[in-house]
């Protein structure tokens, strides 16, 4: 497993396991068959309704909680409600601690939402907090507005849209950059792509593991999602082999700046 530093100074596994749309009562064998699969981080979050299966999961591994990389994410419904909220993720995850909370969205209060969150992480109860799905100037107004820097931005980021731009703007701000639906949640027949699966054959390596390299190789996090076992050991097995920058270069040149929904951010 590779690593990113946090700008907290921590250490997060480049590659996790993402659990959206995994229903709850399905979860907790989903999360104990990636951990069996060697991933130690996962990404849940409150909106997703499945953070208990997680918490269950890595209690019965048995292993300690310190090596595990757990992240979660609020909805932005203000200071008081995302202070119930972090203690409601803490008793769901069977923890006292939670590696890393996003405030998910920007909707509503997402100010008091990440006063909150700045709060639980002097206090310690959150390791380290940041933001999904916002754009360089709701960035900006968090910047302004809080002392602490977020350590993660996690924006959609694919092949398809790689997201060169906001990538430099949080290399700059010392953010770290992670990519929800790295596979671009399989849409466009992306697992069959020609150029993908050509250049994959090259390593002996499928047009998933070709993507998560891809990604990883660009410094950002990946967390794909697969409920089949054989999927989660595929996507696990990328740390054995390396793109040359001429397969990267022609991976870049996919780019379309197109995301899924037809929003930039
Ligand atoms: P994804 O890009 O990970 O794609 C998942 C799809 O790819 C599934 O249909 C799965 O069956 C298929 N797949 C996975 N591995 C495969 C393989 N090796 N071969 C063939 N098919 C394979 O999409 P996602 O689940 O939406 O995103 C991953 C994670 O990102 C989520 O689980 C969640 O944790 C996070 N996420 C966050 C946000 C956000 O707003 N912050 C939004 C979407 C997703």
């Amino acid at each position: 497993m590779d690593y990113v530093t946090l700008n907290t100074g921590a250490k997060m596994p480049i590659l996790g396991f993402g659990v959206y749309q995994i229903p709850p009562a399905a979860t907790e064998q989903a999360v104990s068959e990636a951990i069996a699969a060697g991933y130690r981080h996962i990404d849940t979050a409150q909106y997703y309704r499945n953070e208990a299966g997680v918490g269950r999961a890595v209690k019965a591994s048995g292993l300690p909680r310190k090596e595990f990389f757990i992240t979660t994410k609020v909805g932005t419904s203000g200071y008081r409600e995302t202070k119930r909220q972090i203690d409601t993720a803490l008793r769901n995850l069977q923890t006292d601690y939670i590696d890393l909370m996003l405030v998910h969205w920007v909707m509503s209060d997402y100010q008091g939402t990440y006063q909150a969150l700045e709060e639980a992480y002097k206090e310690g109860k959150l390791h380290a907090i940041g933001l999904s799905n916002f754009n360089q100037r709701q960035i900006q107004g968090i910047l302004e507005r809080f002392d602490t820097v977020p350590a993660v931005l996690q924006n959609e980021m694919h092949i398809f849209h790689q997201q060169r731009e906001m990538r430099a703007f949080t290399k700059e701000k010392r953010i770290q950059f992670e990519s929800w639906a790295p596979f671009g949640e399989g849409a466009r027949d992306i697992f069959n792509h020609p150029v993908i699966s050509q250049i994959g054959a090259k390593y002996g390596k499928t047009a998933a593991q070709t993507i998560l390299r891809f990604i990883i190789q660009e410094g950002v996090v990946a967390i794909p999602k697969s409920i089949r076992k054989e999927r989660m050991a595929e996507n696990f097995d990328i740390f054995d082999f390396e793109l040359s920058s001429v397969d990267m270069t022609a991976l870049r040149n996919l780019n379309e700046d197109r995301g899924l929904f037809g929003w930039n951010n």
